[in-house]
C-alpha cells in the first residue's frame, strides 16, 4: 500500500518522547503549483481563514485529500490584504520547520502570481475535524480516560513547540483536531511567534486576540510566553472534561483583568473529575508564570492521572 505524504513527512513509528531537534530535512518542495490542487467543500472556518477539503496530485500522479487553509475573502483594502497575506506567509515559515505526532503536518504552500487572492496552504486531512465539535457531538462516547490521552498528545505537542521555541498563542480546542479514536494534533499557527529576545514575545497584530484563553500577563502587557501558553492549555483541558462548555468568563479586558488579578478563575463544572482540576488544569493559572508547570512537568502530571 502507498504511503500517504503526511505519513512520508511523519513516520507513525515516530518516538513520541524522543524529538529530533535536527533541522528538518529538504524533503518536499514546500512550493506546489495550484494546477496540481483542487478544491473540494468547505469543512472549516475560523476568524481568520476558510478551510476546505481538496484533492492534490503528486508526481506520480496519485491523487491524496488534503485540506487547504485560505485566506477569507473579506472586502478590504489592497494595504489589509497585503498584510494578512504576510501573516499566513508568517504561519507557514513556523508550520514548515515542525514535525511531530501531535502537530498537523504542512505539506506545502501554493504561491499566487498575483494579488495574492490564490495563496493557500496544504495541510494533512484529519477527517474527525476539530476536538471543540467532537467534544460536542460524541459527548456519550467520551471516557475521561479518553480525556486524559488526549491531553498528553497536546501537552506532548506543547513541548516539542517549548524545545522549538514556538509560542502557539492560540491554544484552544477549536483549533485542536482529532486524527483518529485515540490521537489529537495541534494546529492554527496564525498567532504563533517565536520570541527573538528573552523568553517572551510581545503582542504586535490587529487581530482579535482569545482574551479567555489568555493568561493575566497577556492581557495587561500583552507578554507571551510558553508559560501564557501553558494558561491556555488549562483553558483547553477545561473545555475538553467539561465536553466543550464555553469559558465562562467576562469578555471585555478591562472586567477580566479585574476579576483575574483578585484571583477569580472558571470553576471546576461537571463531569470534570476534582484529580484533574487540582492536579492538572488549576496549576496552570497561577498567577506567577514561573509559579506554573512547564509541559514536561504536565507530561508527567497527566501520567499520574492515568495511572
Ligand atoms: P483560523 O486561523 O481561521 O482559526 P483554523 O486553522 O483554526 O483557521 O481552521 C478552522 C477550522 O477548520 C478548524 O477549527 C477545523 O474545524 C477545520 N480544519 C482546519 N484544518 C483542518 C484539517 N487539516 N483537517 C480537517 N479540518 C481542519
Ligand atoms: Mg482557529
Amino acid at each position: 500500500t502507498r504511503s500517504t505524504l503526511a505519513e512520508i513527512l511523519l513516520p507513525p513509528d515516530a518516538a513520541h518522547r524522543l524529538v529530533d531537534l535536527t533541522p528538518a530535512p529538504p524533503s518536499q518542495p514546500l512550493c506546489l503549483d495550484k494546477a496540481n490542487i483542487e478544491f473540494g467543500m468547505m469543512i472549516g472556518e475560523g476568524n481568520f481563514g476558510q478551510v476546505y477539503r481538496g484533492l492534490m496530485a503528486d508526481a506520480q500522479g496519485w491523487q491524496e485529500t488534503v485540506a487547504i487553509k485560505r485566506l477569507k475573502p473579506d472586502g478590504e483594502t489592497a494595504g489589509q490584504i497585503s498584510a494578512k497575506i504576510d501573516e499566513l506567509k508568517r504561519e507557514v515559515n513556523i508550520m514548515k520547520e515542525l514535525r511531530h505526532p501531535n502537530i498537523v503536518q504542512l505539506l506545502g504552500l501554493v504561491e499566487s502570481d498575483d494579488d495574492g487572492g490564490f495563496m493557500c496552504m496544504v495541510m494533512e486531512y484529519l477527517p474527525m475535524g476539530s476536538l471543540k465539535e467532537y467534544l460536542k457531538t460524541r459527548t456519550d462516547h467520551i471516557t475521561d480516560t479518553l480525556l486524559l490521552k488526549f491531553a498528553l498528545d497536546i501537552a506532548e505537542g506543547m513541548d516539542y513547540l517549548e524545545q522549538r521555541r514556538v509560542i502557539h498563542r492560540d491554544l484552544a480546542a477549536r483549533n485542536i483536531l482529532v486524527a483518529g479514536s485515540q490521537t489529537v494534533k495541534i494546529t492554527d499557527f496564525g498567532l504563533a511567534q517565536t520570541p527573538n529576545r528573552g523568553n517572551y514575545y510581545i503582542r504586535q497584530t490587529n487581530r482579535a486576540l482569545p482574551l479567555r484563553w489568555y493568561a493575566l500577563e497577556c492581557i495587561e502587557h500583552g507578554k507571551f510566553s510558553h508559560k501564557s501558553d501553558v494558561w491556555s492549555y488549562g483553558v483547553t483541558c477545561w473545555e475538553m472534561f467539561t465536553r466543550g462548555e464555553e469559558p465562562h468568563l467576562p469578555q471585555k479586558p478591562d472586567i477580566l483583568i479585574q476579576q483575574l488579578r483578585i484571583g477569580h478563575r472558571l470553576n471546576l463544572v461537571k463531569p470534570c473529575p476534582d484529580g484533574v482540576y487540582n492536579k492538572l488544569i488549576r496549576p496552570c493559572w497561577d498567577k506567577e508564570p514561573q509559579a506554573r508547570p512547564n509541559f514536561s512537568t504536565l507530561i508527567t502530571v497527566v501520567e499520574e492521572l492515568q495511572a
